[in-house]
């Protein structure tokens, strides 16, 4: 089983997050730090840590986050224009909360690629 998260506290009511989304499989939320105009998180209310932890058992709640994804892109009318559906995996992916979440990025033109090889500047 995966180490409670601060996820799990929203699921649990135990700390406050603005949800857009909510069934007996997953719950959606507005991220607290949002990188663009629309930025919300999809989350398996049984969490799974990784996407490195994803099976043939439990990959039915993972299809499940993208089809939540498609139902909130035309609901919020940004299905036509087009967004970012990510989720990041551990320190090289930039994962900072081990319970997987899909990424709903919209509202602005997405940029690519994700990461640069300059040095970080001093
Ligand atoms: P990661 O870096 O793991 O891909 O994404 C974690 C995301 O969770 C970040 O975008 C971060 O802003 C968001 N986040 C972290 N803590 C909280 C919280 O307490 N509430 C909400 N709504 N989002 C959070």
């Amino acid at each position: 089983m995966s180490e409670e998260t601060i996820f799990t506290k929203i699921i649990n009511r135990d700390i406050p997050a603005d949800i857009i989304y909510e069934d007996d499989q997953a719950l959606a939320f507005k991220d607290v730090n949002p990188q663009a105009p629309f930025h919300c998180l999809i989350i398996p209310k049984e969490p799974i840590a990784t996407a490195n932890d994803i099976n043939e058992n439990n990959s039915a709640v993972v299809g499940h986050l993208y089809v939540i994804a498609a139902k909130l892109a035309a609901e919020h009318n940004f299905a036509e224009d087009g967004y970012r559906l990510v989720m990041n995996c551990n320190e090289y992916g930039g994962q900072s909360v081990y319970h997987i979440h899909l990424h709903v990025l919209a509202g602005k033109q997405m940029g690519w690629p994700p990461y640069t090889d300059k040095p970080k500047q001093a």
